[in-house]
């Protein structure tokens, strides 16, 4: 049983008394916190069938209008798109109107259409299609073409979802409660343009992405409620409690009432975390830790400052891929990370390599992965695509001008790995050192401890790196074998697991060694059960989403630093992830 089933009982029996007939709750897994009352906003599933599966007769007429209209819808999401996107940037509605070309080509389209009119079905007509154009463009010379076949994947992606009639119209839901199937992080910066009050999902992990990023804008969300979007209809009021991963459909003025107080509550919290803002995060008994936050996009800099954050702690670079629907220019990316660094100026801002793979932006991998997770991703891609990675390098050298800029590698498990990066950075600032062009020539560069491999070898990254920064959410995937993404295992997924606080044992006691400082940026840094600990092994450095800051502090400054290190002493000897619950302050 994992710890986000705590709070159950509590609200349970709390609602046992104000249940009505038509009232009914549900329960999932919690993935960002607070509490939404308001209309559900349901997004139809229907499971991919993608085989190679002969069709004839009228199941051809149908498979060609199922196309046609999957054709329409797209056309039609990315024309609204491409208005919301207006108001964001001219850049980001150039593609989308690129993406709009493709999908209104005609050629492309017909040649979908008698492939099924051959008996194949839409989906896997589609997908051949769209995958032979894709081999053709990426093979060709021309980085503009290769760029295009980049563009026919995404096309691809948003037709697929529309055949399976996960129409995401983001328009609809405003003001709404969104409920789906499952959300890409993609989908999330889109609802959270439309005011979406909270999110419900059928399927994920809360440490998959589009989780993270739900907590981040502070938007609540429940997530792995099995059919959810059949049990909740459309357009009925319901309420979101994202503390304790509960639905409640048809609530009724009772039980309205319970959560309007519960809502008054968790501001009056939020009021009084307030005041802490300008107080220093030190211990009872002195102890001082700094505390940084996680953004996604620079919007997110003046909330975490006002939160009171000593600094950025990882930058989630690949969002701005995400915004961009691609891969900006060097010029884009040096105006996108100056503002994050000028807004933030003079704390420190730690800009991530693009982390590209995995479950989230999947832009510029050649092929399928059956393993996403253990495939291309992180700086496995970002060397195989050097010429992507060296205009990220120039761009976050060019926004270093300040000297509040460091750069970390993520996804590293081998020291060629960093050597080779390393390199390349040297490369590029010698360039722009020619080109008279102002950067930090000491910028630090770090390496995240995410996987198993750079966790062991702790000492050797220790030596090489300028810093480390440990990455529960992978650190805990690779190491227990389970998909953060996969709420079936949802259980195992675990970041206090005793392998992996020895494993961040064993980083910290590297870096003491060598003198290289590490802090922790995965979610096990905000998580409240944890803070005690992570404090005893030695961790004086905190990265966590702004919206976690000064919930944070409040806790740190209620400690004893010895009472963290006696804590973290019995926590060394616990041999099951039950027993580090049950020594820790929050149980389980
Ligand atoms: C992590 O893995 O803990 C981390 C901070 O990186 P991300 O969640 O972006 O993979
Ligand atoms: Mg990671």
């Amino acid at each position: 049983m994992s710890s986000q089933h705590r709070s159950y009982t509590t609200t349970d029996s709390m609602l046992r008394h104000h249940a009505t007939r038509d009232e009914h709750v549900l329960k999932g897994i919690p993935a960002s916190h607070g509490i939404a009352i308001g209309r559900a906003f349901v997004l139809s599933v229907e499971s991919p069938s993608v085989q190679s599966e002969k069709i004839s007769g009228e199941r051809i007429t149908e498979e060609v209008a199922r196309f046609r209209s999957a054709v329409e819808l797209a056309a039609a999401e990315l024309i609204s798109a491409i208005e919301l996107a207006r108001e964001e940037t001219e850049n980001v509605s150039t593609i989308i109107e690129s993406y709009l070309m493709i999908v209104g080509d005609p050629i492309l389209s017909h040649t979908v259409i008698s492939k099924i009119e051959q008996g194949d079905t839409a989906e896997w007509a589609l997908i051949e299609e769209f995958d032979a154009k894709r081999q053709m463009l990426f093979q060709a010379r021309d980085p503009i073409l290769r760029e295009r076949a980049q563009d026919l994947d995404h096309v691809k992606e948003r037709l697929l979802s529309h055949l399976r009639n996960k129409t995401l119209s983001h328009a609809a839901a405003r003001d709404a409660i969104v409920v789906a199937g499952s959300m890409t992080p993609q989908d999330i910066l889109f609802f959270k343009k439309t005011n979406t009050r909270a999110f419900i999902t059928e399927i994920g992990g809360i440490n998959s992405h589009s989780s993270i990023l739900a907590r981040d804008v502070g938007i609540p969300a429940v997530i792995g409620l099995r059919n959810a979007t059949t049990d909740i209809p459309n357009d009925t009021t319901i309420i979101v409690d994202g503390y304790a991963g509960v639905v409640i459909v048809h609530p009724s003025e009772e039980t309205l009432e319970l959560y309007r107080e519960k809502q008054g509550r968790a501001e009056e919290y939020r009021a009084r975390l307030g005041t802490l803002i300008n107080e220093p995060t030190i211990t009872q008994d002195g102890l001082s830790v700094r505390l940084l936050a996680n953004i996604d996009s620079p919007d997110q800099v003046d909330g975490a400052v006002m939160a009171g954050c000593e600094g950025i702690g990882l930058v989630r670079t690949e969002f701005l891929l995400m915004q961009h629907g691609g891969y900006p220019s060097i010029e884009e990316q040096t105006e996108w990370y100056s503002d994050i660094a000028e807004r933030a100026y003079p704390r420190p801002v730690t800009f991530r390599a693009f982390d590209v793979g995995s479950d989230k932006f999947r832009e510029g991998i050649p092929h399928h992965e059956d393993n996403p997770a253990l495939g291309l991703r992180g700086i496995r891609f970002l060397l195989y695509r050097p010429d992507l990675f060296e205009d990220q390098i120039y761009a976050v050298l060019r926004a270093s001008r300040h000297r509040n800029v460091r750069f970390m590698l993520p996804m590293v498990t081998v020291l060629e790995e960093l050597h080779q990066a390393k390199v390349m950075i040297e490369t590029c600032k010698h360039r722009l050192a020619m080109e008279e062009v102002d950067f930090d020539p000491h910028i630090q560069i770090g390496v995240m401890v995410e996987t198993p491999a750079a966790a062991l070898m702790a000492e050797t990254f220790a030596q090489a790196a300028d810093f480390l920064s440990i990455g529960t959410n992978d650190l805990a995937q690779y190491a227990l074998a389970t998909d953060r993404t996969n709420e079936m295992v949802a259980d195992i997924f675990d970041a206090l697991h005793p392998a992996v606080i020895r494993m961040i044992k064993m980083v910290v006691d590297a870096g003491r060694l060598h003198s290289t400082p590490v802090s922790v940026c995965g979610e096990l840094a905000g998580h409240a059960a944890a803070t005690e600990m992570l404090i005893g092994l030695g961790i004086s450095e905190l990265s966590v989403s702004p919206t976690l800051c000064l919930e944070l502090k409040d806790r740190i400054r209620s400690m004893q630093y010895f009472e963290c290190l006696e804590l973290t002493h019995r926590l060394m000897m616990c041999t099951t992830t039950q027993q580090v619950y049950s020594l820790l302050s929050g149980g389980r």
